[in-house]
């Protein structure tokens, strides 16, 4: 079996998983573009928790876990079936750091995506929570972990922004603001490099870094989809764009 791709998806509001945009028409491209996976661990900025979990359960339930949208959005249901073998693999590639959680379900970062790239929900899904008590470097440690899942056809979802700063969002604004652009440009410059480290070490980005990751939650998805990824794979740049003043919707395809 050839390595599965692994993908980092911009998810900006969750109004995209209702609508249809050049956005969600990408989010369909590219998973038509890619081998069908057995099985998708997603890990979402909207599963910010004390430690790393891995959501265990047959059937998750749809969590909506966002306030103030349309009732349309809250009727959303995104039926995938659990992976609970998948789940204990995750759990032993963790080494120690891991828990089985079956509380939680599928929050709006993973279906508001995958409702778009695979509307059948027919193909298993799992999460994996973001460590909000750790260090940048560590999120992309546990990314290496997950290398191996890879392999055997899982498709490894990060599903964030990789700038996210609600409390400078200029809501009627259609571009980004400079720091926005800067640092999106910067993340991206890397990536097309290979400088995994550098996006890694986001400060170095200078000031625009503050403003573009105030806190770790969205930023860091994309550390897990850079850990997961061997030398040399080939990069796709997706949605290329900043909108709302303070919000990237840039998306990466990379492909073993
Ligand atoms: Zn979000």
């Amino acid at each position: 079996m050839h390595k599965m791709p692994a993908i980092f998806i911009g998810h900006g509001s969750p109004m995209n998983a209702i609508e249809n945009n050049t956005y969600t028409r990408s989010w369909q491209k590219m998973a038509a573009s890619i081998p069908r996976p057995q099985a998708i661990l997603s890990v979402s900025a909207h599963w910010y928790t004390h430690g790393s979990y891995v959501l265990n359960s047959d059937h998750p339930r749809t969590i909506h876990d966002m306030y103030g949208f349309p009732k349309e959005l809250y009727d959303v249901q995104y039926p995938a079936k659990g992976d609970p073998e998948l789940s204990e693999k995750v759990i032993d590639l963790l080494e120690g750091i891991g828990t089985l959680d079956d509380r939680w379900g599928y929050d709006h970062g993973t279906w508001s995506v995958l409702r778009k790239m695979y509307p059948d929900a027919d193909i298993p899904v799992i999460q994996l929570s973001v460590d909000r008590t750790v260090r940048m470097e560590e999120h992309y440690e546990i990314g290496k972990s997950l290398r191996p899942l890879r392999d055997e056809g899982i498709l490894i979802l990060g599903s964030g922004n990789v700038t996210h700063n609600l409390r400078l969002a200029n809501f009627r604004m259609q571009g980004g603001y400079p720091w926005c652009e800067a640092f999106d440009g910067y993340v991206k410059k890397n990536i097309l490099e290979g400088q995994y480290e550098r996006v890694v070490h986001y400060q170095e980005a200078g000031e625009s870094a503050m403003k573009a990751v105030p806190i770790s939650d969205h930023y860091a998805p994309l550390l897990y989809v850079l850990g997961s990824l061997g030398a040399h794979e080939q990069v796709e740049v997706h949605n290329d764009k900043c909108i709302m003043g303070a919000l990237s919707m840039t998306s990466y395809l990379f492909r073993g």
